[in-house]
């Protein structure tokens, strides 16, 4: 017994690290799949029903409802085949215990990402009392102005790394910054990208 738990604690840091790349990882994917099948139309049955419906129920200055209204033409599902062919393949990679802890953090990842992208869209959502939500969600909300941007739905990360970040106009008043300064251009030219 007390070897298990001496076992448990010197694995918690390995724990730790598959769990923090398993999300890293799925949110990129999903970052990725959003701008490539979503909004091109190579997505084909994806990109219609995610322009169709979720862009359509929410556009302009209508970004939430009273209810989340975008289970028609849910394009969801259809992630579930790629995370579980990822799944079997690191079940022939991983040891026994890590395959299960990225199975965990998979499950609970992607759950996260459809539960934001709920929440960002329903009116008094119960984590607006929280600023990095509602700061989330304004991201959210240049995207669905602004379609070429923010494709990610958790880490905006991503989209500063692949140059399709936007800042919402709230940051922008607050932070004089520039639309968009990809982090790899700012870092290279950080003079020529300097706000005024
Ligand atoms: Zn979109
Ligand atoms: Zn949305």
């Amino acid at each position: 017994m007390q070897q298990d738990a001496l076992w448990f604690v010197q694995a918690l840091p390995l724990f730790f690290i598959t769990a923090a790349t398993t999300h890293l990882v799925v949110s990129f994917m999903q970052t990725i799949m959003h701008r490539m099948l979503g909004h091109h139309p190579i997505g084909g049955r994806l990109f219609r029903n995610h322009i169709n419906f979720h862009h359509s129920y929410y556009s302009k200055d209508h970004l939430v409802s009273r209810k989340y209204r975008a289970e028609e033409g849910n394009n969801t599902p259809f992630f579930l085949i790629p995370v579980f062919l990822a799944g079997a393949c690191i079940y022939f990679v991983l040891p026994t215990d890590l395959f299960v802890v990225a199975a965990v953090a998979c499950t609970a990842s992607f759950y996260a990402h459809v539960l934001f992208d709920r929440e960002y869209h329903v009116a008094g959502s119960r984590l607006q009392r929280f600023a990095w939500f509602r700061h989330k969600q304004e991201l959210h909300f240049v995207h669905h102005r602004h379609a070429d941007s923010n494709f990610a739905v958790i880490h905006f990360f991503w989209d500063r790394i692949l140059g399709t970040y936007r800042v919402s106009d709230h940051d922008r008043v607050k932070y004089r910054s520039k639309p968009r300064i990809p982090l790899a251009r700012s870092i290279a030219w950080p003079k020529r990208n300097r706000t005024a």
